[in-house]
Order: C-alpha cells, then sequence, then structure tokens
C-alpha cells in the first residue's frame, strides 16, 4: 500500500483522490458505515423518499475550490443557485436580502446599498483573488490567480479593510440599517465565535464575496451527497478504494503504508503516532482546541416555510437571530457557555431551487442553532420558536423531526468534537496558525504522516482543499512527485 487515508470526508477523500491520480495505491478508512463525513445525505427515516443533509447544505466554497474547479465539479453535479443567497428577517415583517445579483441587493438595502456595493462590488468582482487569500494555505504567498498581481494586492487591501471595519467595536461598521447591520452579522455568524471580531468578519467578508459571484450560495441537485459521490466516483476509477465501518484509534487499525494523512482532528494523530513526532508537537496535537458548537434540527414539513417577508421565501440559507444588537448577545452568549434564548439558527429548504428534493408533498428543512460546546440540550424548541418568530404558521407544517444535541454529533462524524463544526475553536490567531504555528501545516512531524482535515488550514467548508494541499505535500515529500496545480 502508498497511502491510507483515515476518514472519508471531503478533504480525505480530496487527498485520496489526488494521491491516485499521482498512480498511487490508496486506501480509505472510514469509521462510520457510510462514506462522505460532513457532505453524506442521508434517509433518516423521518418520511419515505425524503433525505437530509446531516451537516453541510449549502456550497459557496464548493463551487469556488480551485481543486473541485480542476476537477470540474459544476459540470458533473447540477448545481442550483437560489435568487437569494442568505435573508435575514426581522421582527415585524421587515428583512435583509442578500440577492445573487449584487445591484439588487444594493437597492433593497437602500441608505447601506452604496456601503454594501463599495464592499462587495471590487470583492465579487476578483472573487479568484479573494479565494486565493481566504482559502489558501495560510502559509504561503497567496497565488496571484487572475494574473495581475497588482489587482490581487488590492483585492487584499480590500478584503482587509472589510475585516476591519467589521470586525471591532471601535469604528461603527459601515452598515448602519437594521437590515444592513443583521444582514452581515447573520454571515459572521457562521464562525460560532464572539461577535464582533476579526475572524467572524473575516468569514463574512470571504462568504458574502462568493454570495455575489458564481454560483453564489447553491445547493446540489440532490443534496451534498453529489459532491462525495463524484469524489468517489473518480477514486474508485483511479483504483483507489473505501473501506467502511473501519475506525481507527491505534497504530495496529492501520496497514503498512508509506504515507498515512488523516481526515480527522490533530487529537487522533497524537493518539496513534504521538511516540514518532517531535514531542512538542505530540503535545500540541494532544492539546488542540476545539470552540462552540451547533445543535441539529432536521424535519419534515408538507409545504414552504410561511415566511412573512416574500423576498425570504426565495432563499436558499436563512439567518434567525433578529437585528444585530440581538444575534450580538446570543453568540456572546454561547461563548460564556450559556444557552441563548433566541441562538442564532441557520434553515435552509433545498426544495427552493430543488424540487428533487420534494417527495409526495413533503419536504426536507436543515436547521442547526448555536449553543454551547458539548451542550446534551434538544435544540427542537429553541429552533421552532426561531423559524416561527418568523415564519407565523409554521409550527403547523412539520410532519416530523429529528434532533441531534452538540454532544451527539460526535456519534455520526468523530470529528465533531462538542459538536465543534468547524474543526477547531476559531480566532484570528487559530485560523491563520491552525492546528499549530508551523510553516508547513500538514506534516505532523512523525515521517509521512499528515493531517489533511478542516482542522488544517483553509479549515471549516466543504472545499476539498486541506486535503488536496495536504496530499500534494505527502507526493512531494515522501514520493518525489510534483503535482501541477
Ligand atoms: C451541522 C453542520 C452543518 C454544516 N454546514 C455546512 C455548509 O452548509 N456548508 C459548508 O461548506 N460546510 C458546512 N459544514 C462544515 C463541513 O461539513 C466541514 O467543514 C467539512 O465536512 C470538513 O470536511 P473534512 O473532510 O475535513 O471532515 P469531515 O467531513 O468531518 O469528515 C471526516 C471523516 O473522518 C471520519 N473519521 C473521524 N474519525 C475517524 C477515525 N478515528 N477512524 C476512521 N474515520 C474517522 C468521519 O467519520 C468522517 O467521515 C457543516 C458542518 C456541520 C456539522
Amino acid at each position: 500500500m502508498d497511502a491510507v487515508v483515515v476518514g472519508s470526508g471531503p478533504n480525505g477523500l480530496a487527498a485520496a483522490v489526488t494521491l491516485a491520480g499521482a498512480g498511487l495505491e490508496v486506501v480509505v478508512l472510514e469509521a462510520q458505515d457510510t462514506v462522505g463525513g460532513g457532505s453524506r445525505t442521508l434517509d433518516l427515516g423521518l418520511a419515505p423518499g425524503v433525505r437530509h443533509d446531516i451537516c453541510s447544505a449549502v456550497h459557496p466554497m464548493a463551487w469556488a475550490s480551485p481543486f473541485f474547479r480542476s476537477l470540474r465539479l459544476d459540470e458533473r453535479v447540477e448545481v442550483l443557485t437560489p435568487e437569494v443567497s442568505f435573508a435575514h428577517p426581522l421582527d415585524g415583517g421587515r428583512a435583509g436580502v442578500a440577492y445573487r445579483d449584487l445591484d439588487r441587493t444594493a437597492e433593497g438595502l437602500a441608505a447601506d446599498g452604496e456601503a454594501w456595493r463599495r464592499l462587495f462590488g471590487p470583492l465579487s468582482e476578483s472573487w479568484q483573488d479573494v479565494v486565493a487569500l481566504a482559502l489558501g494555505d495560510h502559509r504561503s504567498v497567496p497565488d496571484g490567480v487572475s494574473g495581475h498581481p497588482a489587482r490581487a494586492a488590492a483585492t487584499a487591501a480590500r478584503f482587509a479593510l472589510g475585516v476591519l471595519r467589521n470586525g471591532q467595536s471601535v469604528v461603527p461598521s459601515s452598515l448602519r440599517t437594521t437590515e444592513g447591520a443583521a444582514l452581515l452579522t447573520g454571515v459572521a455568524g457562521h464562525a460560532i465565535t464572539p461577535l464582533p471580531s476579526l475572524a467572524a468578519a473575516g468569514t463574512a467578508v470571504l462568504l458574502t464575496t462568493l454570495a455575489h459571484a458564481g454560483h453564489g450560495w447553491p445547493v446540489l441537485r440532490g443534496g451534498s451527497q453529489a459532491i462525495v459521490d463524484a469524489l468517489l466516483g473518480d477514486l474508485v476509477r483511479l483504483g483507489g478504494r473505501v473501506v467502511t465501518g473501519h475506525p481507527v484509534a491505534r497504530r495496529a487499525d492501520l496497514p503498512p503504508a508509506r504515507a498515512y494523512l488523516f481526515d480527522t482532528g490533530p487529537r487522533l494523530v497524537a493518539q496513534v503516532f504521538g511516540d514518532a513526532m517531535p514531542p512538542h508537537l505530540a503535545r500540541a496535537y494532544a492539546g488542540y482546541r476545539y470552540g462552540n458548537a451547533a445543535a441539529k434540527v432536521d424535519l419534515v414539513v408538507d409545504g414552504p416555510i410561511p415566511w412573512a417577508h416574500p423576498e425570504v421565501r426565495r432563499a436558499g440559507t436563512v439567518h434567525l437571530g433578529g437585528t444585530r444588537d440581538q444575534v450580538v448577545a446570543a453568540e456572546r452568549a454561547v461563548a460564556r457557555s450559556r444557552h441563548a434564548e433566541h441562538p442564532l439558527t441557520l434553515v435552509s429548504d433545498p426544495t427552493v431551487v430543488d424540487d428533487s428534493r420534494a417527495t409526495g408533498g413533503l419536504r426536507p428543512v436543515w436547521a442547526y442553532a448555536h449553543v454551547p460546546a458539548g451542550s446534551d440540550v434538544d435544540p427542537t424548541e429553541a429552533v421552532l420558536r426561531q423559524v416561527e418568530r418568523f415564519a407565523p404558521g409554521f409550527r403547523d407544517t412539520v410532519v416530523a423531526h429529528h434532533a441531534i444535541p452538540a454532544a451527539g454529533l460526535a456519534a455520526h462524524d468523530a470529528n465533531l468534537v462538542g459538536g465543534d463544526i468547524s474543526g477547531g475553536a476559531v480566532s484570528l490567531w487559530s485560523m491563520a496558525t491552525r492546528p499549530t504555528p508551523r510553516l508547513d501545516p500538514y506534516a505532523s512531524g512523525a515521517p509521512g504522516v499528515y493531517l489533511c482535515s478542516a482542522s488544517a488550514p483553509p479549515g471549516p467548508g466543504v472545499h476539498g482543499l486541506s486535503g488536496w494541499y495536504a496530499a500534494r505535500r505527502a507526493l512531494r515529500q515522501v514520493f518525489g512527485r510534483t503535482v501541477s496545480r
């Protein structure tokens, strides 16, 4: 065996495909009975034929990923772009709405329209430079992807300014209306870290840029599993294979190989190969820090979500938390290990653009709420209350539901420690230096052993890039091969 990949999430499969594509013999060992980690779509038995995205559902980073673009993924899976990338309803039937179309968004934001356009107009035009900056390995100088180094530098400066302007409380954000401020704060909330903060603002600027570029914030026909199926198809075609139901906990669980790539948290690498790692790295990996959490609710409903604001009904993703101050307060409670009374809640109804997801008039609704790490509280009531607040009558449409408290998520994917969906605590420092502050973030220090999961740069999201970057290092360092981009 040339290489073993532990874990079949999007990064594990990306690593395996890259290695197999270089002619290596590769096997992927997966603890679960199903392949795909955070990109699986499963039948939870809630209603016949209705399938649920158990982790990721919405894919701005997938279409923008240079790795997935190199595989022409958007020609092989059906990418469905909602007219509204994301929406943020407010009490009283109002809402902030981010259309895929920037001009329409700016018009809708009235007094904040110009500030929104000034920030996201140039960034969305040079989205490839934004991706090179934010989704690189966070160690090397980003490529001037556009072939214009001066433009790439201008984009970096704009991105940094947007982050600074919206990531602290000293200088007020450029967005002053209730709708505009809430709209951007909802996206910042994806980082599950206190607001305002530079890390959360970085998340917001990246994701909002992608909302106005390319495929926006799409879903994939049939669900996130489409990405897994495409990668798995490539792997098998290249001679690789996946063994499911094979958890790795010690060296004896691994077949002999020249390289091992872990699509897992760093703690498992320390557990399995700690004795072969330099002691300071083994300690850092073993003590790797996780952050706050999400608690998941999957629902089956018998009609569209009755959002009070008509434009919210066109959105692929909806952020529920009320005004900026309300969202900030809810995230602050979570940061202090308390359950927010009205937690920031994310909701997606894929049938807004994918009618194949509706079966016999029933449709899946994907939702999660932010909670403290390790929470064992059932989130169903909190989520129902938040949706009902902005979509009166929603409760009456719910036919079935299934909740996984944060503490239970690791049973579905061991990487989700305590319900952390970001592969580790999120701060500007941790995002810039994860998993440890070294020049090579993928090599564990044990010969031939690499970390290739979202706990390595560029971090969370379905993009396959951690796997791709780690596999390229392994190819170069262990097998003496260079893979062109
Ligand atoms: C509720 C939720 C919602 C999300 N929503 C989105 C979204 O809408 N869009 C988006 O882009 N991202 C989203 N994410 C994040 C995204 O799913 C992850 O960032 C991404 O899946 C990380 O990929 P990965 O390959 O690094 O790890 P994972 O996808 O977590 O895969 C890791 C794999 O390794 C396996 N594994 C772990 N330990 C072992 C072991 N000891 N032995 C063998 N196998 C093991 C796991 O079973 C799993 O299959 C969400 C995550 C969650 C949990």
